[in-house]
């Protein structure tokens, strides 16, 4: 029976580029899309960009440029690296879209009609400098429970403690910088905590897929649910102040949808602007008693905007709620915290320009299953895996055939394949793969399938076809044999199809057959023609992979959100007394000579004289200075700091520079100032 399926991945917020991390949940999504397509479904992949928020706006405004000018540079961005790994959504929209702010109306409307909207006065931090209230990522400040210091609003990345931005000591904004004071305001809540009792039956419950049960949630989900019910629904802000970029809400000028209110009803946007597209009859999928199923694959970190708010939503404004919410860990690289230090922060733009992207929905595949667990990129891993799996097993079977049938049979298949078991083999384990890519266990699915890919290779390695090629009377068999081995390649590539489907079409044009679906596993190839074999598939180098890592060591472009000012402005130091400071012996010194050190890209090479004596210093001042500028400059320098033995040689002091990454600036005092002055 086919089934009408209407799949979502969570939407990428439209403030920084596509990473690796992010990938995991869209191949993750795209290769089950793609499954049940080739499965004869009807099923359609629908995603968009998150364009609302404060975030954006400061971000288009640091730029000079419009919110709506950024988020559809963004958008481009983001389109481009998912076409570059194959991810094929049926739509990709916005949520800055008309579609989308009918239904975020309509749904409010529906709730407010319900009684589960209430207003409340709250007292929040305001910069009174940019005239605005301050998200807590906004608020920067030391942490109340260990004291550190430039700690965000929500929670402190040293001691891990969580608190309200106005615990934070010493508070500033992270936008001006100013000291933000509490200011009053009136704000939209969802009744969350009145829904309770529907959530506890929705989250629990089970829907029946294709005449089988289906658990609304994975267990881990449910288990953190019942956390949740457990700590007690807190009703849900969903309003926020002008200056804002998103949705006014209707009757309330100056306030704004939260772009979580908005973001997920993105979702029923991109699908309704599908619907009118194709001609498709959007209520049959949305309407309360729809038999369409509906998928948000997502990341953990969001479960509780899906599972709780999101179902709610719907329920109480009389839509269908979702036949299940599949989520998914996170990504680490080799066993740690994506970095950008270390060069593992890796864009998608990046690992493009380097990789196939075929090698990592493959590798990717090979790693996930339907459980909430973060799966590891071993880039070594990645590479042994790689080219173990497809080149020298999967990819090999045709290679080691398709020269023989080209060669010696004119390009064609035999007509009868006689007892052939391992063809039977593979045809009979169409079933199984399938039941376990429907269930999301493509790491099982991958090994059943590589196991029965060393199933033929002990085939040829039996027979051994070259060795047929050189005896007088054996070209039938030699023929049979290597149509067995094109026939089981073409199985094998059916059930990879979804992980690989580039690679998929370049076999199809390879075998000269139509587009494979999965019922094509019930039937062979014989007495056909096929084309010549072109190479299909290289090994990684793992040098491009060095590369790739070597790049984004370099490329720390900041995705994070910034103070207003186009440098960053470091808190001030702890405060020290005047005999801490003359501890520090400052002089004038004058750049006798200056020289680039060979081998080292920041250092410059200076001879300093400070009066009775010449000192040698390496500072780290070449991207800001040429040598030959620096020579007979007067500059200050750290005169009895200990000396410290670099690569290049030992290094007698220090000069005094102002600035860091976005340019450095060394000191000069006035003119009249001599060689050896202390400086105080
Ligand atoms: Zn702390």
């Amino acid at each position: 029976m086919s089934r009408k399926i209407l799949v979502t991945s969570a939407l990428p917020y439209a403030n920084g580029a596509i990473h690796l991390g992010h990938l995991v949940e869209y191949i993750q999504t795209d290769i089950w899309v793609r499954f049940q397509k080739m499965r004869g479904h009807s099923c359609h992949y629908v995603c968009a960009d998150d364009t609302h928020g404060t975030p954006i706006m400061l971000r288009a405004e640091k730029e000079g440029i419009t919110p709506e000018a950024l988020i559809e540079r963004v958008h481009g961005e983001h389109l481009r690296d998912f076409t570059g790994f194959h991810v094929a959504f049926d739509n990709y929209y916005s949520t800055n879209s008309a579609e989308n702010r009918q239904f975020a109306y309509d749904i409010y409307a529906k709730l407010k009609a319900n009684g589960k909207i209430v207003s409340r006065t709250i007292s929040q931090l305001y910069d009174p400098q940019k005239n605005m209230f301050l998200p807590d990522r906004f608020v920067k400040g030391e942490c109340p429970k260990c004291g550190a210091k430039d700690q965000y609003g929500d929670n402190c990345e040293v001691c891990g403690a969580t608190y309200q931005p106005t615990e934070l000591k010493n508070p500033y904004s992270a936008v001006s910088g100013a000291t933000p004071v509490l200011r009053d305001s009136e704000h939209f809540f969802f009744r969350l905590g009145e829904c309770e009792d529907f959530l506890k039956g929705w989250t629990t419950g089970a829907t029946t897929v294709n005449g089988a049960e289906r658990a609304r949630l994975q267990e881990g989900a449910a288990n953190k649910m019942q956390e949740w019910f457990d700590a007690g629904l807190n009703d849900w802000d969903i309003s926020r102040d002008a200056p804002y970029f998103g949705f006014e809400i209707p009757d309330a000028p100056g306030k704004y949808f939260y772009v979580w209110l908005d973001a997920p009803v993105g979702y029923m946007a991109s699908h309704k602007n599908l619907c009118d597209r194709l001609g498709l009859d959007f209520d049959e999928y949305w309407n309360k008693d729809s038999s369409a199923e509906l998928y948000h694959f997502i990341g953990k970190d969001i479960l509780y905007f899906h599972a709780l708010f999101w179902p709610a939503m719907l329920e109480y404004s009389g839509y269908r709620t979702p036949t299940g919410i599949n989520a998914h860990g996170f990504l680490t690289v080799d066993g740690a915290k994506m970095s950008k230090s270390r060069g593992t922060f890796i864009t998608a733009e990046s690992y493009l320009r380097h990789l196939n992207p075929e090698w990592l929905r493959y590798y990717f595949a090979a790693k996930l299953n339907s459980a909430i667990e973060d799966i590891d990129l071993n880039l070594e891993d990645f590479a042994a895996r790689v080219n173990s799996d497809l080149i020298g097993k999967y990819v090999n079977i045709a290679s080691r055939a398709a020269g023989f049938i080209s060669k010696r049979f004119g390009g064609e298949l035999a007509r009868d394949l006689g007892d052939a078991p391992v063809l039977a083999k593979l045809q009979a384990a169409g079933d199984e793969l399938a039941q376990l890519i429907e269930n999301r266990e493509f790491s099982r699915a991958i090994r059943d399938i590589m196991a029965l890919t060393d199933e033929v290779n002990q085939f040829v390695d039996a027979n051994k076809p070259w060795e047929m090629a050189k005896q007088e009377g054996m070209d039938a068999e030699l023929q049979r044999v290597c149509s067995i081995l094109i026939n089981a390649f073409r199985l094998l590539t059916i059930y990879l199809k979804p992980v690989l489907p580039r690679l998929a079409a370049d076999v199809e044009a390879f075998l000269n057959i139509a587009p494979l679906r999965w019922v094509d596993a019930g039937s062979l190839l014989l007495a056909h023609c096929i084309n010549p074999y072109s190479h299909l598939m290289t090994r990684i180098d793992p040098k491009a992979i060095e590369a790739m890592v070597e790049e984004n060591k370099q490329a720390l472009a900041p995705i994070e959100t910034k103070p207003a000012l186009d440098y960053d402005v470091p808190p001030i130091a702890e405060t020290i007394s005047i005999d801490d400071f003359m501890k520090v012996d400052l002089r004038v010194a004058k750049i006798v000579e200056a020289k680039a050190v060979e081998g080292a890209d920041k250092l410059v090479s200076l001879t300093l004289d400070i009066g009775n004596e010449t000192r040698h210093v390496f500072a780290g001042i070449k991207s800001a200075y040429k040598p030959e500028d620096l020579q007979g400059r007067l500059t200050v320098m750290v005169a009895n700091l200990a000396p410290r033995k670099m690569k290049f040689g030992l290094s007698e002091g220090m000069v005094l520079a102002g600035g860091g990454d976005g340019g450095l600036y060394i000191l000069s005092p006035d003119s009249g100032a001599k060689p050896g002055m202390r400086v105080k």
